[in-house]
Order: C-alpha cells, then sequence, then structure tokens
C-alpha cells in the first residue's frame, strides 16, 4: 500500500477525531464528517446512512447530495445499493451505478448525475449499523487502497456510534444499542419474566479507536499477541486433563496466534491510523460476518478466531473476563450458549436466560426448566445487539424476547405476568388436593430435582416424593471431585428435607453433555451414544461405590432408593445391583446401619431395555422411563438438535403404542413403572401418558399444577378411546385429535 496513502488516511481519522473532541452536537458533527471524508477521498459526494431499526436505513448526513434529504431518505434492508450493501454487509464498488443491481433511484437525493458508487458497511463486531457511501460524477471503480482506506473509517464511524456520538437523549432517531429491538426464537421454558440483562461473555469496550503514533500501537499490538501465544502455549502444555477436543481448539488458536496473515492485516490496519484494540476489532468483525457464509467446519474456527480476538482485546484493554459488570438487578442471562455446569454455578437468582444457540434437550435447558426460569433459546443476534444492564422482557410461552422494550410493549407484558401469577395461585390451590381423573384413576404425582435448594419445591409443589434426583448436579457444580463423607452428608440432608416421602437417587450420569472439567474425558465421536451413566459406573467402579456407600451412610437406617441411569440390557442392571449389595456388605462390616428398606430400580433409556427378558422385569424393583433419552434414541433424533428433535412429536402413535406395550410388561410382571423425562411435566403428554396406563409421573416442581389441574378435569377412559381412534385412523400423532378432544372438554 502506499505510503502517501497511509499518511493522508491517517490525517482524516486525526481529523475524525478533532471534530469527536470538538463538543458540538451530534448532527453537526456527522455534517462535518461527511464534508472531510467526501474531501479527504476527492469525492463529490459522501454520506452517511444508519438504521433506524433493524429493517430501515435513513440518509443521516451528506456532503453532496440534496440537503433536504437528509432524514427524509430511507430505505429498507436489500433495498438498492445501500440497502444491499447493508444486508450483505459487503462492500460495493461500481464505475456504473445506475446500471448495477438492485439500484434504485432516489429522485429527492438528486444523485442521478453520480455514475461511480462505493458502498462500504459500517458494523460493529458484526453487526450492521449503517452504510458509509462515497459517489463521483467520473465513471470510476474506487481502487483497493481507497476502499480500504474507507473501510477504516467505516469502522470508527461504528465506535462513534456506539458510543453514542451522533444522537443524544431525545433525539427522534435512535442510534443501534438503544433502540427496541425484538428476538423470535424457540420455546426453551415456558414462563414470562423482565429484567435487566447480563452477559454471560461481557463484550470488551473499546473506548480509543483513532491513535497518533502508529509505532506505540504496533508495539503494543505486538507485545499483546506476543502475550497470548505465552498463554495459549500455557494452556495446552498445562492442562494434562485437556481432551482432544479442547486441544484441536487450542491448536486453531494456537495457529490463528502465529497467522502472519491475521497479524499482517492488522498492521496494516494500524498503519491506517487505527488504535491496535480497533484494529483486532474490526478483523473480529469481519471475521463475523464470514461466520453466516460458512459451513460448520469453517463457522467453529471462525468462532475460534473470535474468541482469540476477545482474548486480545482483554489483554489490550486490560478488562478481564470475570471483571466485567455487575450482575445487575433481576439479571437476565444473555449468552451465545452456555454448559449445565456454567449455569448451575449462576444459581437460582437469573429470572430469565436467553440463548443464541443451545437446544430444548440439553441439560442447560434442563436446569433452566427445574429452577422454572423462562428460557428462549435460538434468538439470533441477540449476544451483539444486547449491553449489560439494558432492560430485557422473556416471553417463554412464545419464544420471543424483547430487548429496551417500549412502554407499550412493558405494560402488555406486565399484563402477562400478572396472569401468570394468577394461574400460579390457581395451582397452588391445588397443591393438598389429589391428581384424580374424573373417571376415578388416580395418578401420582413426584418431581425431579438434582440440588439442595431444589427440595423446599417439594412441600410447596404438593409432589409426592422425588421421583428423580439428579446427583450428578452436585458433581457439576464443583470443580474437583467431592469426596465420600461430603456425599454421604449431602444425600442425608436431602433425605431430612424430604420428611420421610420417597427420592429416588440416580447414581452419576456423566457423559453426552454433562462434562466434569476435572475428570479426564473421552474423545468419542457420539458421546450422546458413547460412555457415559452406567457404562462408566460399571467400567470404572470407584466412583459408583463411592456413591452407593455415601447413599447408604445417609440413609442410616431409613428407606433408601437408587436407580441406575441408561441400563441397556439385563446384565448392566444385574452387575450395578451386584455393586449395590457389595456396598451394602461392606457397610455392614464396618457396623454402620443398614437401610431399613430398600428399592433398586433402572431407568429405561433405550429400546433396547423394553425387550429384556422378563425375568429382568422380575429382579428389577422399579422402572423409570427416561424419555429424553429414551425419545432420541427411539427416532434416532439427537436430543441436543433442534432441527431433528422438533420432526418427532412424542405423540407419534409409534413412541405410544411404543410405551404401551411396555406398560403391559410391567403390569404383567407387578414391575412398578414411571415417566421422569421432560415430557411428563407437560400436561398434554401427561394426560395422554396416563390414559395409556402411567400410574406415576415425575416432572419439574412448576409443572405438577398445570398437570393435576388438566388431569382432575378428564376421564381417562374417553381420552383412551380418542386417542385408540386416531392410532385406527393411521394419523401420524394423536396430538390434534387430543387437542381438539380437550377444547371440547375444559
Ligand atoms: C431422561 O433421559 O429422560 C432423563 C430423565 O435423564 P436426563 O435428562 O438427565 O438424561
Ligand atoms: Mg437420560
Amino acid at each position: 500500500m502506499a505510503i502517501g496513502f497511509e499518511t493522508e488516511s491517517r490525517k482524516l481519522l486525526g481529523r475524525l477525531r478533532d471534530v469527536m473532541a470538538s463538543g458540538e452536537a451530534g448532527q453537526e458533527r456527522l455534517d462535518k464528517i461527511v464534508g472531510l471524508i467526501a474531501s479527504s477521498m476527492q469525492a463529490e459526494v459522501c454520506s452517511i446512512y444508519l438504521f433506524r431499526d433493524a429493517e430501515t436505513l435513513e440518509l443521516c448526513a451528506t456532503e453532496g447530495l440534496q440537503q433536504e434529504a437528509v432524514h427524509q431518505t430511507r430505505m429498507r434492508l436489500g433495498e438498492g445499493l445501500v440497502g444491499r450493501v447493508a444486508k450483505t454487509k459487503r462492500v460495493v464498488n461500481t464505475a456504473d451505478a445506475p446500471a448495477a443491481r438492485g439500484f434504485r433511484y432516489m429522485p429527492e437525493t438528486g444523485e442521478e448525475r453520480y455514475s461511480s458508487f462505493c458502498g462500504i458497511p459500517i458494523q460493529r463486531v458484526g453487526s450492521a449499523m449503517g452504510v458509509l457511501v462515497v459517489q463521483s460524477r467520473d465513471a470510476r471503480e474506487y481502487t483497493a487502497d481507497e476502499v480500504y482506506a474507507l473501510e477504516v473509517v467505516a469502522m470508527v464511524l461504528a465506535e462513534m456510534t456506539e458510543l453514542g456520538a451522533f444522537f443524544g437523549e431525545g433525539d427522534a432517531f435512535k442510534a443501534r444499542h438503544q433502540e427496541s429491538v425484538m428476538f423470535r426464537g424457540t420455546v426453551g421454558q415456558e414462563g414470562a419474566a423482565g429484567g435487566n440483562v447480563y452477559l454471560h461473555e461481557p463484550r470488551v469496550v473499546v473506548t480509543n479507536v483513532i491513535a497518533d503514533d502508529p509505532e506505540v500501537e504496533l508495539d503494543r499490538l505486538r507485545a499483546a499477541v506476543d502475550e497470548l501465544r505465552i498463554s495459549v502455549d500455557d494452556m495446552l502444555t498445562q492442562t494434562t486433563t485437556v481432551d482432544a477436543d479442547q486441544k484441536q481448539v487450542l491448536e486453531a488458536y494456537r495457529m490463528f496466534a502465529n497467522s502472519r496473515g491475521w497479524m499482517k492485516r492488522m498492521e496494516a490496519d494500524i498503519a491506517q491510523g487505527l488504535s491496535a484494540e480497533a484494529a483486532v476489532e474490526k478483523e473480529q468483525s469481519l471475521a463475523r460476518n464470514r461466520m453466516g457464509q460458512a459451513d460448520n467446519y469453517l463457522r467453529d474456527r471462525l468462532h475460534d478466531l473470535d474468541d482469540l480476538s476477545n482474548r486480545l482485546l482483554r489483554i489490550l484493554t486490560g478488562q478481564g473476563s470475570d471483571t466485567g459488570a455487575e450482575m445487575p438487578q433481576n439479571p437476565v442471562l444473555v449468552a451465545r450458549n452456555i454448559g449445565p455446569g456454567e449455569l448451575l454455578e449462576y444459581g437460582k437468582t437469573l429470572k430469565g436466560i436467553v440463548l443464541e444457540e443451545g437446544s430444548v434437550g440439553s441439560h442447560a435447558a434442563i436446569v433452566a426448566r427445574a429452577w422454572a426460569i423462562p428460557l428462549v433459546i435460538h434468538a439470533n443476534g441477540v449476544t451483539t445487539e444486547a449491553l449489560n444492564g439494558d432492560p430485557i422482557l422473556v416471553d417463554g410461552e412464545q419464544g420471543i424476547v424483547h430487548l429496551r422494550p417500549d412502554e407499550q410493549v412493558q405494560s402488555a407484558f406486565n399484563d402477562k405476568i400478572a396472569m401468570q401469577a394468577a394461574a400460579q395461585a390457581r395451582y397452588a390451590s391445588l397443591r393438598d388436593v389429589p391428581a384424580v381423573a374424573q373417571c376415578g384413576e388416580v395418578i401420582s404425582l413426584h418431581m425431579n430435582a438434582g440440588l439442595m435448594a431444589d427440595l423446599p419445591s417439594l412441600e410447596s409443589s404438593g409432589a409426592e416424593g422425588v421421583g428423580l434426583f439428579r446427583t450428578e448436579l452436585q458433581f457439576l457444580v464443583r470443580s474437583q471431585m467431592p469426596k465420600r463423607a461430603e456425599l454421604s452428608a449431602l444425600y442425608a440432608r436431602v433425605m431430612d428435607a424430604s420428611q420421610g416421602k420417597r427420592v429416588a437417587f440416580r447414581t452419576l450420569d456423566i457423559g453426552s453433555d454433562k462434562v466434569l472439567t476435572y475428570m479426564k474425558p473421552n474423545d468419542e465421536p457420539n458421546p450422546a451414544m458413547g460412555w457415559r451413566a452406567i457404562r462408566v459406573g460399571l467400567e470404572k467402579p470407584g466412583v459408583l461405590r463411592m456413591q452407593l456407600q455415601a447413599l447408604i451412610r445417609a440413609a442410616s437406617g431409613r428407606p433408601l432408593t437408587v436407580m441406575f441411569p441408561f441400563v441397556a440390557q439385563l446384565e448392566e442392571f444385574r452387575s450395578a445391583r451386584a455393586e449395590f449389595d457389595k456396598a451394602m456388605e461392606r457397610e455392614r462390616i464396618l457396623g454402620h446401619p443398614l437401610p431399613s428398606k430398600m428399592e433398586i430400580g433402572a431407568m429405561l433409556e433405550t429400546p433396547s431395555l423394553a425387550y429384556a427378558p422378563d425375568v429382568f422385569f422380575q429382579e428389577v424393583d422399579f422402572i423409570s422411563i427416561g424419555g429424553n433419552d429414551l425419545k432420541q434414541f427411539f427416532f434416532a433424533a439427537d436430543r441436543e438438535n433442534e432441527r431433528v428433535r422438533r420432526r418427532y412429536d412424542t405423540l407419534n402413535v409409534s413412541f405410544l403404542t411404543f410405551l404401551e406395550q411396555l406398560l403391559i410388561r410391567c403390569r404383567t410382571h407387578g414391575t412398578p413403572v414411571s415417566f421422569c423425562g421432560e415430557d411428563a411435566g407437560r400436561p398434554i403428554e401427561a394426560v395422554v401418558f396416563a390414559a395409556l396406563g402411567m400410574r406415576s409421573l415425575s416432572m419439574r416442581p412448576a409443572s405438577i399444577g398445570p398437570v393435576k389441574h388438566l388431569l382432575r378435569r378428564l376421564d381417562l377412559t374417553e381420552l383412551k378411546s380418542v386417542i385408540d381412534a386416531a392410532r385406527v385412523r393411521g394419523d401420524q400423532s394423536v396430538r390434534p385429535a387430543v387437542t381438539n378432544w380437550l377444547k371440547s372438554q375444559v
């Protein structure tokens, strides 16, 4: 790149900074800026278009076009050349604008005189904020150097817009990050909640975009990159527990950290007059844009580059990752994605959760549901739009999120929250009445739990007991393996708190998406079908034995219920039970009091177990159907993959027929059976299961009221005939027929 060009570009940035420091009103600043850019680029026209709302761009300042058009000319995203630049986030550079695809003539601007057009997206970390345009009479394409210089200017404009330099309080025009935005996602957990944004990974704030001395900035950048390289190398050598996946990510980090191309681009940005952090951010923006168009592999690598850029920005600005904003009042967590362990660390303080990715079947979603925290997943773009502390409303009924809502939305939402509270009060009044259907059938309703903090719900929800206690949650919230004494004290407290109600402790179910940071993970191509749950427990029995011992000691003469997760065949159940018997024997020899009564069950989470030999049904004390896993294996549809998960309805007749046959086998052998997957907590699913013969359901505590409410109003025999008729007709799912029938009943 020509040195003269760099100097020119730096001069321009220097002047832009002077304008910013001038203390003038926003519009005057903008007007001056377009003048400066036009003269520096020797262009007859320079215009700045900014987003008025997510769909509309507005001409905010111009040098060269008719001044009357300012704040009058608007176009929709994708409309005309300007709209195309904003939509694609790509430069449009043409010598003959009127002939270019998508050109739209705007008579009020007087732009027909100009032939050449160069439009540059104004964007910040991948989020579009507007478009910078230069135009000239003579038909010429702008050179690569000129386009590059304009990109640097656009970067500075983006930062200025972000910092609110052009529009203040009271301006009709709201800059990005100030206006209301709505996101349409997918329901993860029902419920409505309002609060303030708390970003899981707060964005780094860059305040110095323009720098005087490129040498100083280059030194800063190089020093920061060196620090980054060392930290990545350290991560790779220090961590012996790093698994293959993590290693791959770190290797990719290392590759980028050593990438000459990346470094060179940032050095060139600095030569143009940007500060080191602005250069990092500019490259990050470009990478984010490419992410949208990339395939899965490339997207992962671009994610890596994104994370690496954040690390570099943190080094340069001194803003640590964990020293982000204070948690606001009524925090609503906003994140790209989150694992169950990380979510557990935040605890129940969260009022709502909004994720860009995530899935309904993930364990993070299960934790959110257990805590009745409204959750919306697949809210595309929310992490780039939301700023820490922004007001936010989460509508978990419809999967909608309102960021910075206006008054109307806020007041409609308040009504919704009030209605929700009224419904809760109605359900609470059912707490002490039995779940008895109109036909007289009684269904026992239990709750799922996993933490000490869940136990108070046993009382408030009216659950008969805990049908599933996920013991792995205790392991996930810790940074190291808990000791036997700690576990035993904890289980004893759970039993104390349950005051004699039955608690079915499920032994450790790790693997799949439940990863313990302190246990050497396995490099498996498909962890959900891999070495997990009881498979780990039987092959490496140390932890299982410790857990069984802790449970027996905790019971200390009280009844004890234990179940093993993910049992796929009879032998696995027998081996697991043998471990329990051995643990009992050891405790007996040590003189510890043994449980007064024991129930040892198996979770049925793979279709294979439903076809186990009869003796399995005779030997097992009870069966608990883990519908979440069972369904994913029944339909061969990953519970964490939203795209395939939603194809198959739980009320699909094949699945229901399978469940019914299983219930018949259980009845034949007198084996108690219950259903503890998430579907048990969905009222329609729950009543269908009951109609098929399921007499025990275990669900998140907040579902007990709604399920009981519906059950008590129905005749299950009638519902069964609706289901049977749908099957005879050959319906794919009984849902439409059942929903229709329910409408006539309630
Ligand atoms: C299930 O699979 O339905 C279940 C209850 O276990 P988890 O969701 O913890 O895998
Ligand atoms: Mg499971």
